[in-house]
């Protein structure tokens, strides 16, 4: 640890005046790195399309990505109610880093918690809680997104060994990860009984990563291709049962949708807080633009967007933490938050004028962003389908149609 980051840690933890524990002591330092540590980087990175690998492993060296990871499995066993604080904190400056924080506790992590055997907590989920190494998660196809049961993907067994060919699109940290959680199907007539969950280390033979480039939104995460020609693993790298990929999919999903949501929270308190300092300085005919009602209008509804999200996102955690499943819930907390996301975003734009256009205010990000954030984790318009279906009786709250 660098002195630097010895006297954030130092001065977080001696300014708690009461301390309550690490749950309260890590938000104050998560506020305090990402104004001094993030907000002064994430423009460039974001226009150069790469978050300094460096900042991510001093965050960390800093316990940030231990998230509610149990201790004894290298994490740092938050509760759910404090880790989506946490995501919500760290989002509001930067929701790309809240996809660090959120993956080794979501979609990459939570699998490996759940399914995994000891051997692979230990190679993959402790280092990754300890943000020693990254992982992806491979879900999405290029001709299966939101219908995962329908992906392409297949493996083959030879002996003990399973040979993997397919491909899976648009998969995030292709830069950094060390390995990839991912699904193959053995006999596609099988539908979801016939996919199994792989981790495939970075250095496989016959793995090949193939990065996209100038995406309109989460331009830092590099996403992309993983083509997998006659990938050869064996069977310490099954995850779960053979066969019983579906359910490893559906547990990562419901943490990862969680995550989401928090990050949408952070993105919509950011535009209203952004859209409230700017409205108070910008004059126009004479007068402060906070004068218009049509302006307060705006900001009313990015203030109540942002206290309902935030509630909905809350009930989550706390459903999570009684150790209850959350499938709808989860389901619904992704699709709103992220919708406010994006609502609070145009609106905070249309307040900026043309200042949102230029890169010299962060409403122009969150809003490419925000775009993006109703499509990533299952679209937002199948959630509202899924949600709808169940409230008509035309589908039970605990079964899922899987979504990316
Ligand atoms: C920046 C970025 C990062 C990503 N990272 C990852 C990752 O790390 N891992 C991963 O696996 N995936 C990742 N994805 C993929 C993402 O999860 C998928 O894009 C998403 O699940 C939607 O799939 P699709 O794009 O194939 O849309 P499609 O399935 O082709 O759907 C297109 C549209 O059709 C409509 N639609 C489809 N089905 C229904 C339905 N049943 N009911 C109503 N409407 C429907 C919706 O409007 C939907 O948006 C990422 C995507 C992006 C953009």
């Amino acid at each position: 640890m660098s002195a630097d980051e010895q006297t954030i840690e130092t001065r977080v933890l001696a300014a708690d005046p009461a301390p309550d524990g690490t749950g309260k002591a890590i938000l104050r330092l998560a506020a305090e790195f990402a104004e001094r540590e993030i907000a002064p980087l994430v423009a460039d990175y974001d226009r150069e399309e790469q978050i300094p690998r460096d900042l991510l492993e001093r965050m960390g060296r800093l316990g940030f990505f231990g998230g509610v990871v149990p201790e004894e499995l290298g994490g740092m066993g938050l509760d759910y109610v404090t880790f989506v604080q946490l995501i919500e904190e760290i989002s509001k400056t930067c929701q790309i880093i809240g996809t660090f924080v959120s993956m080794p506790s979501g979609l990459v992590g939570a699998s490996i918690e759940t399914y995994g055997t000891p051997e692979q907590q230990a190679r993959w989920l402790r280092p990754l809680a300890q943000g020693e190494i990254f992982g992806a998660a491979g879900v999405t196809e290029p001709r299966s997104g939101s219908d995962v049961a329908g992906m392409t993907t297949t493996y083959k067994r030879h002996g003990d060994d399973f040979v993997l060919s397919g491909a899976k699109a648009w998969i995030s940290n292709l830069d950094v990860a060390s390995f990839f959680v991912t699904f193959a199907s053995m006999d596609r007539s099988l539908g979801r009984s016939g996919i199994t969950a792989f981790i495939i280390p970075r250095d496989t033979p016959g793995l090949g990563l193939h990065p996209y480039k100038d995406k309109l939104g989460f331009r830092p995460i590099c996403t992309g291709e993983v083509v997998l020609d006659d990938v050869r693993l064996g069977p310490d790298a099954v995850l779960g049962e053979e066969g019983g990929g579906w359910d490893v999919a559906m547990t990562a999903v419901e943490r990862g949708r969680l995550g989401v949501a928090a990050r949408g929270v952070g993105m919509a308190q950011a535009c209203l807080e952004d859209t409230i300092a700017y409205a108070r300085e910008r004059v126009a005919f004479g007068r402060s633009i906070a004068e218009f009602q049509i302006v307060q209008s705006k900001i009313c509804d990015m203030s109540v967007g942002a206290t309902t999200a935030r509630l909905l996102v809350a009930e989550c955690a706390r459903t999570l933490e009684s150790g209850a499943r959350a499938r709808q819930l989860t389901s619904m907390a992704k699709m709103y938050a992220s919708d406010v996301a994006q609502r609070s975003a145009a609106d905070a734009m249309q307040v900026f004028g043309a200042a949102g256009v230029s890169p010299d205010h962060r409403v122009g990000r969150m809003y490419r962003d925000a775009k993006v954030l109703q499509i990533v984790e299952g679209s937002n318009d199948v959630h509202r389908a899924l949600i709808g279906e169940i409230e008509l009786g035309l589908r039970s709250s605990g079964e899922r149609r899987a979504v990316a």
